[in-house]
């Protein structure tokens, strides 16, 4: 049957319904006396949601874009950075940082593990001359399920004194706390396709005070990325480029939704969708590929063994028209990734759960109790 498709990989995120007939609406002047307000509500929630007074910028971009700028506003080149890498985006970032000709100290972690916060404690007390300029990290590893302890990171960062932290939040903002000013964050990347509920095409910036004295003495190049053009027009609830109308319209709808529901709803949701997949899974007798007191609320890593992960994904999409995500690089084949971020509800867990299960069993794995699966995620979401 046509569009039933479910989508669970982790980004793009399903889109609900409000937001998809705010995209259908014929564009506006982004100059016009239309827009300004529209873009003075988006403003305003968009600090909501990264629970901040720093300014919250709007590029049109991929979330890469977002974490390019956030290297390229505050750093000069050959600066001492330290950058965590256990998964596809931290990699991503050391590549950021070489294409600007950033030193960078890559303090990595198996795929599938998270970052040893000590090892950031022990380079950033070593480092009694204050050359490290930035920490930068993946909050949530999209790659492998994995979640970061930012908190114990950042509490080593703001120790030094002296260097920025920057993270990529784009599956964690809107999934799992992320109190950037009692935490005292200083710049955050994200992206529209993944906890915001619209499609892809717009990135998210937050800027802390600490960031913009480093804004001042950066020497990296940046033209379309100057986050101080954006800084400047976002006071008047503008832009310095035409920014995609329809996605902004369509934002203003979800954070309207968000706010509805609630920072604390929201984070004890993603909570549950994650312990009910997980639940799940183990109940399927396949194994986890991020450890429980790591694990990302985004999405859930499975690494079966006596079946094939692009089986199971081939059977799903064709039969049940689920669509989960596989594994990156060399892990291509080994995962699958199941994505719960953003509007997804209990019952979409239930559903792919008994779906996975049906798969399962159409490729004669037989080491569960059918319905075993669907029990174990209902106990959760009963309690
Ligand atoms: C999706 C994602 C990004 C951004 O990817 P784009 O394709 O540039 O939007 C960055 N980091 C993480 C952790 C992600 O999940």
């Amino acid at each position: 049957m046509d569009d039933k498709l479910i989508l669970m990989i982790p980004g793009p995120t399903p889109v609900p319904e409000q937001a998809l007939l705010a995209l259908a609406k014929h564009p506006i002047g982004h100059r016009s006396s239309e827009f300004t307000p529209i873009m003075g509500e988006v403003f305003q929630n968009l600090k909501w949601l990264h629970q901040t007074e720093n300014d919250v910028l709007v590029l049109a971009s991929s979330g890469t874009g977002a974490m390019e700028a956030g290297i390229i506003n505050f750093l000069s080149p050959g600066d001492r950075v330290l950058v965590g890498s256990n998964g596809k985006f931290g990699e991503r970032w050391g590549e950021v940082c070489q294409a600007y000709g950033l030193n960078a100290d890559i303090i990595t972690a198996e795929w599938g593990k998270p970052l040893d916060t000590e090892q950031f404690r022990e380079k950033l007390e070593a480092d009694t001359q204050k050359q490290i300029k930035a920490v930068i990290v993946t909050h949530s590893e999209t790659s492998t399920g994995v979640l970061n302890d930012l908190e114990t990171i950042n509490r080593h960062v703001k120790a030094h004194g002296e260097a920025l932290i920057i993270v990529d939040a784009v599956t964690s903002l809107g999934a799992v706390n992320l109190p950037i000013d009692e935490w005292g964050i200083d710049v955050v990347a994200s992206g529209s396709q993944k906890g915001y509920m619209i499609p892809p095409g717009l990135a998210f910036v937050s800027v802390s005070a600490k960031a913009w004295e480093a804004y001042k003495t950066a020497k990296l190049p940046k033209y379309y990325l100057d986050l101080g053009k954006y800084r400047k027009d976002a006071a008047k609830n503008s832009f310095p480029f035409t920014p995609p109308v329809n996605l902004i319209v369509a934002l203003q709808t979800t954070l309207q939704m968000m706010q509805k529901e609630g920072l604390e709803n929201i984070f004890a949701r993603h909570q549950r969708l994650k312990n009910a997949t997980r639940e799940a899974v183990k109940a399927l007798s396949l194994p986890l590929f991020a450890p429980d007191n790591a694990a990302s609320p985004a999405i859930t890593a499975v690494a079966p063994v006596q079946v094939e992960s692009e089986q199971i994904r081939k059977v799903l999409k064709k039969r049940y028209d689920i669509a989960m995500a596989g594994g990156q690089d060399h892990l291509k084949g080994k995962i699958f990734r199941i994505g719960h971020l953003g509007f997804v509800s209990d019952r979409d867990i239930l559903t792919a759960i008994a779906s996975l299960e049906a798969a399962l069993l159409e490729l004669g794995y037989d080491a569960f109790t059918p319905g075993a699966g669907v029990a174990a995620a209902a106990k959760v979401f009963k309690s």
